[in-house]
Order: structure tokens, then sequence, then C-alpha cells
């Protein structure tokens, strides 16, 4: 069975794409980067969501001799011009403090009015060969930004994203139902498709 790299060191996220992608119907075998721990992190020098998601894709797939995906996603808020998008891991500061980061963008939009106050989180998906061969897609989970967080599940910005057609935020939603509508759901739906026509 063909080995497919998931380009991540997330246990949560190996989890998410693993159910969306077997989900896909793909009969391939799926290992998260941890399997290779002696394969650097690439720096995602990229300045959009598809450039880094193919930097990763194409830097595990070269590293390993397999076929690998990634993705890299963020927030997109609409009266930011898009920010904090490609930076939202790391928009206090420190890559990967999901608290400071919701502390700030709240800040920020503090007298910004509901009707002001769309965004969306964006996912580009990557699948590399190691030929070279590559092909990226997108997803978006379009919505509005609460003035206070709620709900306990999800990570990052899902407390305060409330998805288009929903009461509740991102982070009240079960995993299920947020694989059902994320931008990494639709991506990755997308990608596999992709994934069966170059892998059989
Ligand atoms: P990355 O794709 O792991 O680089 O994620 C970038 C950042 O975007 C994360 O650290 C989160 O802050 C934010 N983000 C991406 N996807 C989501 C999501 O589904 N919910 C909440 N925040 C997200």
């Amino acid at each position: 069975m063909t080995r497919l790299i998931l380009a991540t060191r997330n246990a949560h996220k190996v989890t998410e794409l693993r159910a969306i992608l077997a989900g896909a119907g793909l009969d391939v075998e799926l290992v998260g980067a941890d399997a290779y721990p002696e394969v650097p992190d690439v720096k995602e020098t990229g300045v959009t969501f598809a450039e880094n998601a193919l930097l990763k894709a194409h830097a595990l797939a070269d590293a390993t001799g397999h076929p690998a995906v990634a993705d890299d996603s963020g927030l997109c808020v609409d009266v930011l011009g898009g920010a904090p998008g490609i930076f939202s891991a790391r928009w206090a500061g420190r890559h990967g403090d999901d608290k400071a980061n919701l502390d700030l963008l709240l800040a920020q939009l503090a007298d910004i009015a509901d009707e002001h106050r769309g965004a969306y989180f964006a996912c580009a998906a990557a699948l590399a060969l190691p030929d070279g061969t590559e092909r990226v897609v997108e997803g978006r989970l379009t919505g509005t930004l609460r003035h206070t967080p709620a709900g306990e599940g999800g990570f990052g910005y899902d407390p305060v994203l409330q998805p288009d057609g929903e009461t509740r935020t991102c982070a009240e939603l079960t995993a299920a139902e947020k694989n059902a509508i994320s931008h990494r759901g639709e991506a990755f739906r997308a990608l596999a498709p992709l994934v069966r026509e170059l892998l059989g």
C-alpha cells in the first residue's frame, strides 16, 4: 500500500486529517511526520497559504522519498485587510500562543461593530511527490467574529469565529460538525481525488 506522509507533528491535526482522508475513501497508509524525527521542520518563507503548504509538502517528499501532503491555514479578518493571515500562529509575537493571539485580535477589534466583523479561516492543502509533481487546493470557512470567546473545543481562534448560518462558535461545535464545514475539511476533501488520481 502506498505510504502518504502528513507533514505535521501536531497529533490533533494528524487525527483530523486521517478522519477527513479516510472519509474520502483513500486506500493509502497515512503516517505523521513524527515517524521521521530526523527530517527538520521547513522554514515557512512563502507569502501565501498555498506557497507555505507546498514548501512543507515538498520538503517531506524530498526527505522521505514518499508522497507527502501538507496544509497551511489561518484566520483572515475583513477589516484588517486579510490579517493575521499567514501570521495567524504568531500574531502576538510568540509562535503558537493561542490565548495571546486571540486576546490581541479581540483588543484590536474592540470598537468594530458586528456588521463589520466578517472573517474566514483559510486552508491550503498541498500534495507533493518525490518526482516534483505538485497539486494545491484551498478551502474556506466564513463567518463573523464574536466580541468575547465562547466554547471549550477546537484550538486557535475557534472560540471567536461563528460560522455563517450557525449560532455557535467553532469551539462549541463537535469535532465532526467542524470537520464537515471547516476550511481544512473542504481543502482536503478537494485534494483527496487528486491524491487518488496521482497515487492510484
Ligand atoms: P497552521 O496551519 O498550523 O500554521 O495554523 C496557523 C494558525 O491559524 C493556528 O495557529 C491558528 O491560530 C489559526 N488556525 C488555523 N486553523 C484554525 C482553526 O481551524 N481554528 C482556529 N484557528 C485556526
